[in-house]
């Protein structure tokens, strides 16, 4: 798996350091506050995992899955919901969890969806940011890395289901996905 890596973005350590000031930062800020952590399914699956060991406060978890209709390789902006939340989620404060925030219409959607259930607030939390290629004005609360125009597995994130057992976020070499 390795051989199709081009260079690693960040390593186990950086994800590790990443992980424990965004969980520092959560912590001060939901201080006193009815946290439920949203993770989005699954490429939030394994910062979720370490983020949720790194929130000093009482918190509740749950997840969703989604998936973008796409035309070709273009995503269109329509979300369909796989995997709802368990539970109602009014006057609960939601942090949305998300591997990657790229055009922004899959959180864009999302937040939207959740404000309709009344919650007490909604933030955002992506490990990684790609702004360069934001088509939606959607601006996310807590960043772990900004990532350039590349595109990137690892730590969750996959390319065809594949590759997100690999410890750290690597850059994909283009001649795997034919590009
Ligand atoms: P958006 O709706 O912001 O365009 O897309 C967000 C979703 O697209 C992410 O949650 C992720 O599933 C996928 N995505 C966008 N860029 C990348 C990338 O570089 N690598 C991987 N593995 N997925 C990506
Ligand atoms: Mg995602
Ligand atoms: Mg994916």
């Amino acid at each position: 798996m390795m051989e199709d890596i081009q260079s690693v973005l960040l390593d186990q350590q950086q994800l590790e350091n990443i992980v424990k000031e965004l969980g520092e930062r959560i912590t001060r800020d939901y201080q006193n506050k009815d946290l439920l952590v949203v993770g989005v399914l699954k490429g939030s699956f394994m910062f979720i995992a370490d983020l949720m060991r790194a929130i000093k406060a009482p918190c509740r978890v749950d997840f969703m899955a989604v998936s973008s209709y796409n035309n070709g390789s273009k995503s269109s902006g329509v979300v369909r919901i796989i995997k709802d939340l368990d539970k109602p989620i009014e006057g609960l404060d939601v942090l949305l969890v998300e591997d990657i925030l790229d055009s922004g219409m899959t959180l864009s959607y999302l937040v939207e969806n959740l404000k309709a259930r009344r919650p007490a607030s909604v933030r955002i939390c992506t490990l990684l940011d790609k702004p360069e290629r934001r088509k939606m004005p959607i601006q996310p609360d807590y960043t772990g890395a900004q990532v350039p125009d590349e595109f990137v597995v690892g730590y969750g994130l996959d390319f065809a289901e594949k590759y997100r057992n690999l410890p750290y976020v690597g850059i994909l070499k283009p001649s795997v996905y034919g590009g």
